[in-house]
């Protein structure tokens, strides 16, 4: 199999940064970080179930649920609740906040490093989780 897929990089390297920290990545994990890695676009719960379930890998929805939040708990994905999708994080393998931009033309995400928080900061406001999400439309849809 030739290497040359950044998609399966981004997996591969995943993988190694969870076993570094001594989380073991099962089959069904593997397989959901390598369907989101592989998505040009956020992937919601019921498309991952038919790509598994596409690929021979039938799962329990709650399987995959768990699965789910275990990758946006390691950092390697994030949940766009605008959208009820998740995506492989971009900045990542760590927990930070995200923020998103997205097109409700063609549904394209991008990722991008979210703005600073010093508003909150004065409020005396520790922030510990946000996913901010934009919609609109993207440079080639405008
Ligand atoms: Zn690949
Ligand atoms: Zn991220
Ligand atoms: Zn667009």
């Amino acid at each position: 199999m030739p290497n040359s897929c950044h998609a399966c990089e981004n997996t591969d390297s995943a993988t190694k940064t969870l076993s570094a920290r001594g989380v073991r990545l099962t089959e069904l994990r593997r397989d959901v970080l390598q369907i989101l890695h592989h998505s040009k676009h956020p992937v919601g719960a019921y498309a991952l179930f038919d790509r598994l379930n596409s690929k021979g890998k039938a799962s329990a929805p709650p399987a995959v649920y768990r699965v789910l939040d275990f990758l946006v708990d390691q950092g390697l994905a994030h949940k766009l609740h605008s959208v009820s999708a998740y995506t492989a994080c971009c900045f990542g393998p760590h927990a930070h906040m995200a923020a998103f931009l997205i097109c409700r033309d063609c549904g394209n995400v991008d990722e991008i490093k979210s703005p600073s928080l010093s508003a909150a900061a004065k409020h005396g406001f520790q922030v510990e989780d946000l996913v901010l999400e934009a919609t609109g439309l993207c440079g080639s849809c405008q």
